[in-house]
């Protein structure tokens, strides 16, 4: 029996003269050579690394102990009074001074590559309808939002 990697054919198309194999993933066209048997794409490598070595959140902040980078803060004071410049205790300065308080990070939920590149799209479209309406649009108040409604989609697409 032939193993099963060798009987899948993935389609193939000839775009402008070069060679296209779909994604084995997620079949989107990608270039290959004429040798290729599978193919890959980019997207969908990397997200199977981020699979493979997932992506850790840095919350910055442990409830017990010190927060992540303490040893690198110019002065950190610990919830005890301790006093540290660069991670050195400076034992002559306890409680001399208040807590460092250390807020944690608030880590936004990590979107996937096409989810990002989604927003991007519909970012661009919307960039398309506003600009129509700014064509459209009479009344200073009303190309006042218009403009500031395409500025923050613009600011989804960098
Ligand atoms: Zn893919």
């Amino acid at each position: 029996m032939k193993a099963k990697k060798d009987s899948i054919k993935y389609h193939t198309e000839v775009v402008n003269g070069i060679l296209h194999m779909e994604c084995r993933v997620c079949g989107s066209m990608k270039p290959v050579g004429e040798e290729a048997v599978a193919t890959t794409c980019s997207v969908c490598v990397s997200e199977q690394y981020e699979k493979e070595f997932p992506f850790e959140a840095n919350t910055g902040y442990k409830p017990s102990g010190k927060p992540r980078g303490w040893a690198f803060m110019k002065e950190y004071v610990d919830k005890d009074g301790n006093v540290y410049h660069r991670g050195k205790e400076q034992p002559g300065l306890k409680g001399t001074m208040k807590s460092s308080i250390i807020k944690p990070k608030v880590s936004k939920p990590k979107l996937s590559k096409k989810q990002r590149q989604q927003i991007k799209m519909d970012a661009f479209a919307e960039i398309g309808k506003l600009k129509k309406k700014l064509k459209a649009a009479r009344f200073k108040k009303d190309i006042k939002k218009i403009n500031s409604e395409i500025k923050r989609h613009q600011k989804l697409i960098k």
